[in-house]
């Protein structure tokens, strides 16, 4: 069933519910967010109406069945990522608290102890092992969303630990592994880094990446890749892409808002204190200690997003049905038409590496003629909707020399007439900004 729920054309919609402004919705914002198809609105509702009941804790029947509902769920994403086993995933409600929950941990000094140990904890040797502290050294990209920057600030503020950055230049047009050189050290503890940018669309060689890693960094040293515009896009097989951390968002990969998932090796998962307390994630309590469960329940305090995590398993499976590879080989093709068509228009600039290159099926982009938040308003008029701002990615734009840009991003239910009526529409708010600059309405061409 692959009817979308976000109404495109909307002629009995007088209140013009749903975006497109009365037109045909052209939807070119999933690196922000993708549409749900039917089949998720359907796995949500149904758990609402049929299984709604708490996890893990009840002996009756309705909590069994969510209880199998939710897990199933993390098999889904277990397998699609081709993780060695379940308890490597961990439910979040997004890939920001993915990360913050590395973050958080790393640096804490009590140790959960593999089921064991307690909450009063064992002080972990600062500068042994994977606990980040003071002198050791984390590293990030100036190209990060900052969900991937101020985390390790966080972290760095708190613990003494020193926060360095490989320069967006040695990024822009395509990762520059030698720029790692002199950054990567033997204090540098933890390296975090993007798989795909969601502004420059660069798939980064995360190979490579891992090679000088594990050769440079300090030998426990721990590599987390920022997959959330990749997993939605492409194969994603954790097994060979040696790192130690993968975390991705459900949403942008046709599941619902506040699910996500940390995919981590089991031994560091286990070994990592926990990130927040409560109930589920505890062995045993007493009055002065706890014990924590092991992963994955120790990083799961409190009642999971089950419906969430449902949904997101009803994503998987739709997105199976269609097959990764199949999406990623459209995409690459309807990727490229659009930045051919979008190059193809003049007083357009291109943000990233050139054609060619392997790129991601998004265009970040500024004009000549006009600020990007106008040009979305105006596009928005016209029933296009794109992004424009920062995307979260501060430090990339002031690098690059901008303070904002517009971005469209396509998944695998667009089509070259969306991307054809986006450039129809770009070309006519051009063309009335121009007309504007120079007085002459009859340039207009109607925006
Ligand atoms: N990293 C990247 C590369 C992203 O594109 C995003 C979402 N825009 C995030 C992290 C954060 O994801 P979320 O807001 O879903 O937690």
């Amino acid at each position: 069933d692959g009817r979308m729920t976000t109404s495109s054309s909307s002629d009995d919609d007088d209140n013009d519910v749903g975006g497109g402004r009365g037109k045909r919705l052209v939807y070119l914002d999933s690196a922000a967010t993708s549409h749900k198809p039917a089949v998720v609105v359907d796995a949500l509702t149904r758990y609402y109406e049929t299984l709604n009941s708490n996890v893990h804790r009840g002996a009756h029947a309705l909590s069994r069945e969510s209880t199998d509902a939710y897990e199933r769920a993390r098999d889904k994403v277990a397998s699609f990522v081709n993780a060695h086993s379940r308890d490597e995933v961990v439910f979040t409600s997004g890939a920001t608290e993915a990360i913050n929950l590395v973050a958080t941990s790393l640096g804490r000094t009590t140790r959960g102890g593999g089921g064991g140990g307690g909450g009063g904890g064992t002080p972990i040797d600062p500068g042994t092992g994977w606990h980040i502290g003071e002198g050791d050294e984390v590293l990030v990209t100036e190209a990060e969303h900052h969900s991937n920057i101020v985390p390790w600030q966080m972290l760095a503020s708190r613990t003494g630990a020193t926060l360095r950055y490989v320069p967006a230049s040695s990024i822009a047009d395509g990762f520059d592994v030698g720029a790692l050189e002199g950054l990567v050290t033997r204090r540098t503890k933890l390296v975090s880094v993007q798989h795909v940018s969601n502004v420059l669309g660069t798939v980064n060689p995360v190979e490579a990446i891992v090679e000088y890693v594990r050769s440079n960094a300090a030998p426990d040293a721990l590599i987390l890749l920022d997959a959330c515009q990749s997993v939605p896009h492409m194969r994603i097989d954790v097994r060979a892409l040696g790192v130690d951390f993968v975390v991705a968002s459900g949403h942008k990969m046709c599941g619902p808002t506040g699910i996500g998932f940390l995919w981590g090796r089991e031994e560091v998962l286990n070994s990592m204190p926990p990130y927040k307390g409560g109930g589920e994630m505890i062995d045993e309590v007493y009055m002065d200690r706890s014990t924590y469960a092991r992963s994955p329940a120790r990083f799961e305090a409190g009642t999971p997003p089950i419906a969430q995590a449902i949904g997101l398993g009803a994503a998987i499976d739709y997105i199976d049905s269609i097959g990764i590879d199949r999406i990623h080989d459209y995409e690459s093709e309807l990727g490229d038409y659009l930045r051919r068509r979008l190059e193809d228009v003049g007083g357009v600039t291109v943000l990233g590496p050139p054609v060619g290159t392997e790129r991601a099926a998004l265009c970040a982009f500024v004009t000549d003629a006009v600020h990007p938040s106008d040009l979305g308003t105006f596009l928005d008029l016209e029933g296009v909707a794109i992004r424009s701002g920062h995307h979260c990615c501060q430090p990339l734009h002031r690098a690059l020399g901008y303070s904002h840009s517009a971005r469209a991003s396509l998944y695998f239910y667009n089509t070259k007439e969306d991307v054809d009526d986006f450039v129809r529409a770009l070309d006519n708010t051009l063309g009335f900004f121009r007309s504007l600059a120079t007085g002459n309405d009859d340039e207009s061409g109607g925006a």
